[in-house]
């Protein structure tokens, strides 16, 4: 039981001394006011698949497993919103939105697993975010456990609320530090009603990564923009067989949602723009079945890179749009380099590229070489204007490089803020802040 909720999907573990599984808000508060008595430290979980260590008890004490608060309080489409436990699985959720023809968009790629709570302590994001946001533009209301076992309700089910500070917002991405969050209202709009994709090969990724502006500059908004570079499409071509879109050297998905017409209209251009820069074969994708075919490939690409036998290092850098290229250029630079595998793919519609290192075993035990890979990345990045994260968070994955990635300034106001809200330093200690 310990074990199972020492880490979650990244390399870092640490056993907690007990475990707590609560199905009410008053069971957390409970617990809570004790550990602030006694001092023990909290470390909330949701379905520990995050990306970062981040629900790792890294100082011990206990875990407060989310799992079993799962229930969906509410759905009202009248007023645009659903009520959720903050332990409700987020397929869950958008399967039963759905079955009312409503829409909650954030989709990270591991919606069938990670729970809401998780999603909003994280700021998940997905392939959808480019069109309809993330997690943050989602959250109208939370139910928030305080330090102190004290209940806070910020915000609420109104599409518009301007009352004081933003709290929801101070909340949303918090990665457990500030508060454990038991209920969430959620904003659910009306689901599109169809969808189209087209899928394209290249046979050089950065001709792909120079289409992605110009398919904005021809008035298009896809509901998600997605590239693979050329480790990718070999991954993909070993392991799920061949298909038009491992053809080439580099791949792009596009996916517009709306009304028939509109969506139709919308794959005829981008045919166009896409082919106008250089793409090769291009797969279009007319109906809910068949875009879900070709998105099950871009799904099963992380896979496929996971089976070729090296170690794979997911990193979630994002770039102003404008620097595509120059990522894409800058992967193949550092493969070479460094002897490792770089397989660089992902929302490029959003500047949002998991370039992924990937390993051999020997390759992984030279921790300092990999450390340095991994800071020229990110300074690249940064000096970009770009982020070293853009879903997975801080956790303890970026903790070495959080101290670049921010001025002493905004080190300061985390400090104070979290000061304020955990003056003893239980939530989730031994993180960023
Ligand atoms: C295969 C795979 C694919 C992924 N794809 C994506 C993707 O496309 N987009 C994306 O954004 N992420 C992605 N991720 C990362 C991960 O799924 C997200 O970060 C997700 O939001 C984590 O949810 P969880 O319930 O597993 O949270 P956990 O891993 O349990 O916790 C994550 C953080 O949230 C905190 N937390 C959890 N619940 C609460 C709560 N109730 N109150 C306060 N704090 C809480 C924890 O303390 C921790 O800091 C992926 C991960 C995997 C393994």
């Amino acid at each position: 039981v310990l074990d199972a909720r020492s880490g979650d999907a990244w390399m870092a573990s640490n056993r907690p001394d007990a475990v707590f599984i609560p199905r009410h808000t008053q069971d957390v508060q409970q617990l809570t006011r004790l550990c602030a008595r006694e001092q023990i430290p909290i470390t909330a979980r949701g379905a520990g698949r995050g990306y970062v260590g981040g629900c790792v008890p890294q100082q011990g004490g206990i875990v407060v497993d989310f799992s079993m608060m799962n229930r969906i309080i509410e759905i009202s489409p009248e007023d645009g919103v659903a009520v959720v436990q903050s332990g409700v699985i987020t397929g869950d959720l958008q399967a039963a939105v759905k079955e009312q023809g409503w829409f909650y968009p954030p989709d990270p790629a591991s919606l069938k697993e990670c729970t809401l709570g998780g999603n909003v302590a994280t700021n998940a994001g997905g392939p959808r975010c480019l069109k309809y946001g993330v997690t943050r533009h989602y959250v109208l209301g939370l139910e928030v456990v305080l330090a102190d076992g004290s209940l806070a309700r910020v915000g609420g089910r109104t599409h518009k609320n301007k009352t004081g500070f933003d709290l929801v917002g101070l909340f949303v991405g918090s990665e457990g530090l500030l508060g454990m969050i038991t209920e969430i209202t959620l904003r659910i709009i009306p689901h599109p009603p169809s969808r189209v994709a087209l899928g394209a090969m290249f046979f050089d990724p950065t001709q792909a990564a120079t289409a992605v502006n110009k398919i904005f500059a021809n008035g298009l908004l896809p509901s998600a923009l997605e590239v693979a570079d050329k480790l990718t499409v070999k991954a993909a071509r070993a392991h799920l067989g061949e298909h038009p879109l491992f053809s080439g050297e580099a791949f792009m998905l596009i996916e517009f949602d709306g009304h028939p017409h509109a969506v139709e209209e919308a794959l005829e251009i981008a045919k166009q723009v896409l082919k106008q820069c250089g793409a090769k074969k291009m797969t279009a994708a007319h109906d809910e079945a068949s875009c879900e075919e070709l998105w099950e490939l871009r799904r099963q690409c992380s896979e496929a890179l996971k089976k070729s036998g090296r170690i794979k290092f997911n990193e979630d850098v994002v770039v102003p749009r404008s620097r595509l290229v120059d990522l894409f250029q800058f992967s193949e630079a550092l493969e070479k380099k460094y002897g490792y595998g770089v397989a660089a793919f992902g929302h490029a519609g959003d500047g949002n590229i998991h370039v992924n290192l990937m390993l051999s075993e020997d390759q992984v035990r030279d921790r300092p070489r990999l450390h340095r890979a991994l800071d020229e990345l990110f300074e690249k990045v940064l000096s970009w204007g770009g982020a070293l994260t853009g879903e997975h968070g801080i956790g303890l994955a970026k903790m070495p490089w959080w101290h670049r990635a921010t001025s002493a300034t905004v080190r300061m106001l985390h400090q104070q803020i979290k000061q304020a809200l955990d003056p003893k330093d239980l939530l989730n200690p031994g993180k960023f802040v």
